[in-house]
């Protein structure tokens, strides 16, 4: 049994990489997939003076969380009809430390990720994200530009 794990922000990129997948199960057997997406609290919301008074973690994590599921559910609808057993993780913190983490508990063959994601800077070819589980993986990582 092949494992994948596919890290999903919801951007067109990592969309992209969901479709890849879709094509990669239709031609394998018995894959089992899981949906990662990590709701992290900007580092801006955390420091500088007074911000701790100006933001309300719980209501912050539990919208992160909504618009984590919510993510999750549409990269879903992207492998609508792909034979696979599907499973989907929401977790918390630091995206690339995060999806490392589930890869490793998951005992994954394979993480699936977009180069690019929700950030601004479109003129690099790789997120910091992506970077960083290219970086800090133990398993084949495929980039899907
Ligand atoms: P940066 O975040 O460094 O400003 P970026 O947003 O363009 O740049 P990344 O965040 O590295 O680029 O996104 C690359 C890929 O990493 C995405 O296509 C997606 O597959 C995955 N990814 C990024 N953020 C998350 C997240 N919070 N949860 C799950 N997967 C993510
Ligand atoms: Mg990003």
């Amino acid at each position: 049994m092949m494992r994948i794990l596919l890290a999903t922000d919801g951007s067109p990129h990592a969309l992209r990489a969901a479709a890849f997948v879709a094509r990669l199960v239709r031609e394998t057997r018995g894959v089992e997939l899981i949906l990662v997406n990590v709701g992290h609290v900007p580092a801006v919301a955390l420091g500088g003076p007074g911000a701790g008074a100006m933001v309300d973690f719980g209501v912050l994590e539990e919208g992160l969380e909504r618009a984590g599921q919510e993510i999750l559910n549409n990269t879903l609808r992207e492998l609508a009809g792909i034979d696979a057993d599907i499973a989907k993780e929401y977790r918390r913190g630091d995206p690339g430390g995060q999806i490392l983490e589930a890869a490793k508990a998951k005992d994954v063959d394979l993480i699936v990720m977009g180069c690019r994601g929700l950030g601004q800077f479109g003129g690099l070819i790789l997120g910091s994200v992506s970077e960083r589980v290219l970086h800090g993986a133990h398993m084949p990582v495929l980039i899907v530009r």
